[in-house]
């Protein structure tokens, strides 16, 4: 799958997505990442990007033809998604969604944000991974590629975990515990030491209702 992202700080997401799994699947087929950096395309010699909003107010603004331009050279793979905290909120079923497209590309905002021709006339529809304004779209931007990337198949090593994993079936996913049997006394629930498989997954079912119950009803439904 390819994933491009732009962005004015394009080694803080190629740093985040050379570690771990995201690593190890850009060195196959599976994930071709490519990170664009826009500021090669501003057109002035000090590089700007960004300038004052038309209007007045307070911060600046990224300028549209540097970023028009990236992407023209790019071609990158659609839908490009701005990532912006008023976007649609991503969640699981949007990775599944984006996981099983054949691409997608992402553009980090930076400052106040970008010129609104971009948002209108460039983008496909803008992303946000909360109710919270950070400071730039790469930490987004990693989060999504991160969640997405996961779910291709062959990335994980073993395809059940995706399968077990909270919100699948709308709950979360069931405690997990791990040697020693009994650490300083907080012992391992009984069960999970037995090799009784059908009862070791009516546990984590109930385990895994309870926890939904407990800190996540909404995802339960009324
Ligand atoms: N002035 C804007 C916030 C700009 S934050 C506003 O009030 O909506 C700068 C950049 O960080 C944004 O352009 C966006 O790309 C990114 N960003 C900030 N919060 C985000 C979030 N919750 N999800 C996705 N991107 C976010």
């Amino acid at each position: 799958m390819r994933i491009d992202v732009f962005s004015i700080f394009p080694a803080l997401v190629d740093a985040f997505c050379s570690e771990s799994l995201l690593g190890r699947a850009r060195t196959t087929a599976l994930l071709d990442l490519r990170v664009h950096d826009l500021r090669e395309h501003a057109t002035d010699a000090h590089r700007t990007i960004d300038d004052a909003p038309f209007g007045g107010g307070a911060g600046m603004v990224m300028r549209p033809e540097p970023i028009f331009a990236s992407v023209r050279a790019a071609q990158p793979p659609r839908p490009l998604l701005l990532l912006s905290p008023g976007g649609k909120r991503f969640d699981q079923q949007m990775a599944k969604t984006l996981a099983a497209s054949g691409g997608f590309s992402l553009l980090c905002g930076r400052y106040e944000g970008v010129d609104h021709r971009v948002v209108a006339e460039l983008c496909d529809g803008e992303v946000s991974i909360g109710d919270f304004v950070l400071g730039g779209g790469e930490v987004a931007a990693c989060a999504i590629v991160e969640a997405v990337t996961r779910l291709i198949p062959g990335v994980m090593g073993n395809d059940e975990s995706a399968a077990s994993e909270s919100f699948e079936g709308g709950l979360l996913e069931a405690p997990h515990y791990t040697r020693p049997a009994d650490y300083k006394g907080w012992k391992v629930p009984e069960v999970l030491l037995g090799g009784n498989h059908a009862a070791i997954e009516k546990w984590r079912r109930e385990a895994a209702l309870e926890a939904t119950k407990k800190r996540r009803p909404d995802l339960l439904g009324s």
